[in-house]
């Protein structure tokens, strides 16, 4: 026999042979060590057997007894059905087979009792259990199957549970003294979990629920763990790469008299007025005509906006300045709900880096997004003398050269366009801050596309209006820093919700009418008949014929949907924002982002076609003024998860509690829009029930990490290894 070592070939185990060797490597089972870390799915307390006469029909029960009677008979569609009877002091039962005869052999040749676990039915001739897990049993028989808390493991074709349980066993009883415990004791004992070996065992042969679940928790904390020292070490080493330090502080004493230079330089001695090297000429010509230049950045802010910053927002402005000030990139990612104002956020630090002499682009996940943004930018910066350019796919090829040009040239201060901006490789001449917004849509930026691009390493704040689940946000987003806007703008009402059923609809529309009567505006959002976008396209013109032609004759109503040309696009959303619409019916194009305040009604058709995130993003879409906002939801809603949806968006605009429920309902990896993030891979970890675990574990990591940066201590070296698989498995997340 081979050397005893967790690489043991399967096929050696005791118990196991060749042709269960062969099922096991099917199923991807090789050495012992790739059995030790088998999650079983569940469990079956099979050791409290009840009397064959106190079973009751649809209970999963174990039950042992003595066989009286097997017999067989063949269907006249060629089935065999094998019928065995067992009873004890109580009752009997009868258990069932079919087509597998070899049962019949084996169980006539038996002289002791037999368990069989399944499910209890009752039928005409008393109780039945259909294709039970069944074994016969001796006097000295230490069964793996009963009598114990049994695992239930996941299978794939032509690997039976008997197969993986007696595998699993056999190295739990055989190897489990090579295992090693990565995890220092110290951090056991401080965080109190079991040793690895005990884990293990109580793993696949657990003792007691209590000790199972023990277990449990260890390797729970275990998986997160290794994944939180990853993500600490991913935001360690992007700290030791050089980016730009933009003078914050002296913008806001208002030291600065002109933009500060490209590359930081150590911070020179209280010097008042920053000296300029290189500069573009054109950037001095722009700064003649810049009004408030030079005036402490909060003063330039404060002429800037029309509104008063919320306390929310001003924090997280000076979190992200922080950030820019220091010496290497920034990756954060800010949090807020719908219509809490994040682009006032993007505004101020575009400013200021602006201010420091660079260029900044906004990137939006649509072209109307961008628009709409450009338009909403250059309001607030023309009288600063920034230069917003809008970089999108539908201008003529020859303002496309033009823009890009000025763009390199660095005559643009703010450049803002889709995702195209830096994957079409627009130049720029000193990029200091990329913003990217609504990012669910574009995943993470990868900030090695912008140094493909030869961009350097400007700066990068990602937005998303969509709250994520804490759980997800520590592992997604781990390496990002945080920063919530946790508050809305003052004077807000939050929007009413309703739920209707289809036969309602008469009067929701009556409903919408009196509100566009009083001066309001309304968006009809048709449901998600599909992926197409062309079946969407369809559902999106038929709503539009019966409103425009129907119950809204006497209405002005617009179309907008993505298969229109952009210019079209363009132009309905102009009219939309211009009041010249009272009724915009749209796909969910209008999803992300589109400000129109005016707009106070939403009425979402089909409504359980959608998901509670897209619910909640559509429905942001209102409530943005001073308006009582209504969001109407139109909905046959059959299936208890779909009436769980409409209930909680009627019960709720807390977008966090929202996300919450979504990640409940869909898993985190529908939530993330990625099935593939390395980072949502877990074997036994799961994000939905172990939320407070991975807090745990994430601030055992920073601890560690506090204490020994780069963990290079030797009780370390164990996790260090894991820790580097796990990187390895850490793809980039990429656009959904
Ligand atoms: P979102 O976070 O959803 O992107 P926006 O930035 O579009 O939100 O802001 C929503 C609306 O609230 C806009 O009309 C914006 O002008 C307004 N707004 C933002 N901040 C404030 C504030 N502090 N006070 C009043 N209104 C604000
Ligand atoms: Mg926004």
């Amino acid at each position: 026999m081979a050397e005893r070592s967790l690489d043991t070939e399967v096929q050696f185990l005791k118990g196991v042979g060749p042709r269960n060797a062969l099922a096991l490597n099917k199923a991807g089972f090789h050495t012992a060590g790739d059995l030790l870390y088998v999650m079983p799915r569940r469990y079956e307390d099979r050791r409290h057997l009840p009397p064959i006469g106190q079973l009751r029909p649809g209970q999963w029960a174990t039950v042992q007894g003595k066989l009286v009677n097997v017999d067989a008979r063949q269907t006249n569609r060629g089935m065999v059905i094998l019928k065995a009877v067992i009873r004890d002091a109580t009752g009997h039962i009868a258990l069932t087979w079919f087509n597998q005869p070899w049962i019949r052999r084996v169980l006539e040749k038996h002289e002791g009792d037999v368990l069989a676990y399944g499910l209890v039915k009752e039928t005409s001739f008393g109780m039945e259990m259909a294709a039970p897990e069944w074994e016969p049993i001796t006097e000295d028989d230490d069964s793996e199957d009963f009598a114990r808390i049994v695992p239930v493991y996941p299978l794939t074709e032509g690997l039976s549970q008997k197969v993986m349980r007696r595998a699993a066993k056999s190295v739990v009883e055989h190897y489990l003294d090579l295992v090693q415990d990565p995890l220092p004791e110290e951090l056991r004992r401080r965080y109190k979990l079991q040793k690895l070996r005990w884990c293990i065992r109580q793993i696949h042969m657990p003792e007691s629920e209590e000790m199972r679940l023990e277990a449990r928790r260890r390797l729970v904390f275990e998986e997160f763990f290794y994944l939180q020292v990853a993500l600490a070490f991913r935001r360690a080493e992007m700290k030791q790469e050089l980016g730009i330090a933009f003078p914050i502080s002296q913008l806001l004493t208002g030291e600065i008299q002109r933009p500060a230079p490209a590359v930081k330089e150590p911070k020179k001695q209280r010097s008042a007025v920053v000296e300029l090297p290189d500069h573009p000429v054109h950037l001095f010509e722009q700064d003649q005509r810049a009004k408030h230049e030079g005036a402490p950045l909060w003063e330039q802010i404060h002429e800037m906006l029309p509104f008063e910053l919320t306390n929310a927002q001003r924090r997280v402005i000076q979190e992200i300045w922080a950030d820019m000030e220091r010496p290497y990139p920034m990756n954060r990612l800010v949090q807020g709900d719908v219509g809490s104002g994040k682009t006032a956020v993007a505004a101020c630090c575009m400013l200021a880096a602006v201010r420091s002499g660079y260029q900044a682009a906004l990137m939006a996940p649509t072209e109307i997004l961008a628009e709409q943004h450009a338009v909403n930018l250059r309001a607030l910066f023309e009288p600063l003398g920034i230069e917003v350019e809008l970089l999108v796919g539908k201008l003529s090829a020859a303002q496309k050269r033009k823009a890009a040009e000025r763009t390199s040239q660095g005559v643009t201060h703010i450049a803002v366009g889709t995702h195209a901006l830096i994957q079409e490789g627009v130049g720029f001449h000193r990029l200091g801050l990329v913003i990217v917004d609504e990012q669910h849509r574009f995943g993470v930026l990868q900030r090695k596309a912008l140094r493909d691009k030869g961009l350097g390493n400007p700066d990068v704040l990602v937005m998303t209006a969509t709250p994520i689940p804490r759980t997800l946000t520590m592992t997604m987003y781990g390496d990002l820093e945080l920063s919530v806007i946790d508050e809305l703008p003052p004077g807000r009402k939050p929007i009413k919700t309703h739920w209707k059923l289809p036969f309602e609809r008469q009067s929701v529309y009556l409903g919408v009418r009196k509100l566009i009567e009083s001066g309001r505006q309304a968006y009809f959002v048709c449901p998600m008949v599909s992926e197409s976008e062309k079946m969407l396209t369809q559902a999106a013109e038929e709503l539009h014929r019966q409103l425009s032609t129907g119950v809204y004759e006497d209405m002005r109503v617009g179309l907008l949907h993505g298969q229109m040309k952009p210019k079209e696009k363009e132009s309905v959303m102009e009219s939309f924002r211009r009041h010249e619409l009272d009724i915009l019916v749209s796909t969910t194009v209008i999803e992300v982002g589109v400000d129109v305040p005016n707009s106070s009604v939403m009425v979402i058709e089909d409504a359980t076609r959608f998901g509670l995130s897209q619910l909640h993003q559509l429905r942001g879409r209102v409530g943005r003024g001073g308006n009582q906002s209504f969001c109407i939801l139109i909905a046959d809603a059959k299936s208890e998860e779909a009436r769980t949806r409409m209930e909680v968006m009627v019960a709720t605009n807390d977008g966090f509690r929202i996300s919450e429920e979504d990640l409940r309902l869909r898993g985190p990896g529908e939530l993330a829009g990625t099935k593939q993030s390395g980072n949502l891979d877990f074997k036994i970890a799961d994000l939905v029930q172990d939320g407070k675990m991975l807090e745990v574990a994430r601030q055992a990591a920073m601890e560690a990490i506090e204490r020994d940066p780069a963990l290079s201590a030797p009780e370390w070296a164990g996790v260090l290894a894991r820790v580097q698989e796990r990187r390895s498995d850490m793809a980039v997340v990429t656009v959904s």
